[in-house]
């Protein structure tokens, strides 16, 4: 067993889903975004905890992720963001019952050999208004609507994303209008239950999009994030824990790990910490980051190894090896969130998320 891991709680995740739920029109649905492991979290646990808590859609990258949802007992809908990847069968879309989003003639090609016989794929055809990402121009959507027709697919839906709902409303709204109007203009050649879907988490937070059938939170599932838009109430889920490995008291002068970037300028107390780079602890959080021990904030010290790291634990006499150590999440009244490690690393909460997530052990509470 590792020393490190990473605590989620499955009872906040829900509660977070039952929380933004409460926030939306009645008539409009989440699609819980889980590819990434869930951001981190671990894709199937977490998508049965929301789905316990009432999620009916859920969004995946890929193929594969999708058919591990089917396997773990997900019976609602999956929508693969990503569509095809030229290794999946495109029989596995039918065999498990997973829609797939389509972005031009090819995608569309490629699933046509399905329809008929068992039953019609369903798609989901992207549009690009502003994401430059994925995606068919407005223009060419009209045509790819009817070819979705005539290759005997059914459009389960319609959908872009945002490239700017965290930082510029106005932008969004051109977005979201762009959208509305491509929409409308569609709207006699779009079949009965094609579901309209553009908002992520940030535009959730702002209303925008979310009169639509669907909204595809992320990052507000996991309570982190976007800053300043996050309701009060909505919890972190991810908490990465280690405990400390060794005390030691060291004279003034004493330099501190690889390359001694850090020199004690006074009598202290260095504990050492077996959380490093390959536990997603990245080295350019050196001289920056900050951890939990008993309750209190302690600067990392020094470079950042591998498998390890040095907090100062002067002021704390009491700290000894075997301490819990809270490198993200809460201890005592201190609390670390994802945002400002971020911040500490020049990124953004989902990247720290998917890191210490994918790198360390998940136990999970709260089931
Ligand atoms: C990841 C993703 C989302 C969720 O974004 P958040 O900012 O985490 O809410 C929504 N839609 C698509 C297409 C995505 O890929």
């Amino acid at each position: 067993m590792s020393f490190n891991r990473v605590e989620i709680d499955l009872a906040a995740l829900a509660a977070n889903f039952q929380l933004l739920a409460s926030r939306l029109p009645a008539t409009t649905r989440q699609l819980v975004m889980v590819k990434s492991e869930a951001y981190g979290h671990g894709l199937e646990r977490s998508a049965l905890a929301l789905a316990r808590a009432g999620a009916t859609a859920f969004g995946v990258a890929e193929l594969e992720e999708g058919v591990r949802l089917r396997r773990a007992g997900i019976t609602g809908e999956i929508l693969v963001a990503l569509g095809l990847s030229p290794d999946d069968d495109p029989a596995d879309v039918l065999r498990h019952d997973v829609q797939v989003v389509v972005c031009g003639a090819e995608d569309i090609d490629r699933l046509r050999p399905l329809a008929g016989s068992g039953g019609a794929p369903a798609v989901h055809l992207k549009v690009d208004v502003g994401m430059g990402r994925l995606g068919c121009l407005p223009a060419q959507a009209p045509g790819l609507v009817d070819m979705v027709r005539a290759a005997g697919l059914r459009l389960a839906g319609l959908m872009a994303h945002f490239p700017l709902a965290d930082e510029d409303v106005g932008a969004t709204r051109e977005h979201l209008q762009r959208f509305l109007s491509l929409v409308a203009r569609l709207r006699p050649a779009l079949p009965a239950g094609c579901r309209l879907h553009i908002a992520n988490s940030a535009a959730m937070l702002r209303g925008l999009g979310t009169e639509l059938d669907w909204v595809r939170p992320g990052i507000a599932l996991y309570g982190a994030g976007p800053a300043g838009l996050a309701p009060a109430g909505l919890r972190p889920v991810m908490a990465m824990k280690s405990s400390v490995v060794q005390v030691k008291e060291v004279p003034a002068g004493s330099g501190v790990s690889y390359g001694h970037t850090f020199v004690t300028r006074r009598r202290s107390r260095i504990a050492v910490l077996p959380v490093g780079y390959d536990d997603g602890y990245l080295r350019r959080l050196s001289g920056r980051a900050w951890v939990l021990i008993r309750g209190r904030r302690c600067p990392v010290v020094g470079t950042i190894c591998m498998n390890a790291c040095m907090a100062d634990v002067t002021g704390l006499p009491e700290v000894t090896a075997g301490d819990e150590v809270v490198l993200l999440g809460r201890q005592g009244d201190e609390e670390i969130a994802a945002e400002e490690i971020a911040r500490w690393s020049d990124t953004i909460s989902y990247e720290i998320l998917c890191l210490f997530g994918s790198r360390n052990r998940r136990v999970f509470r709260g089931v």
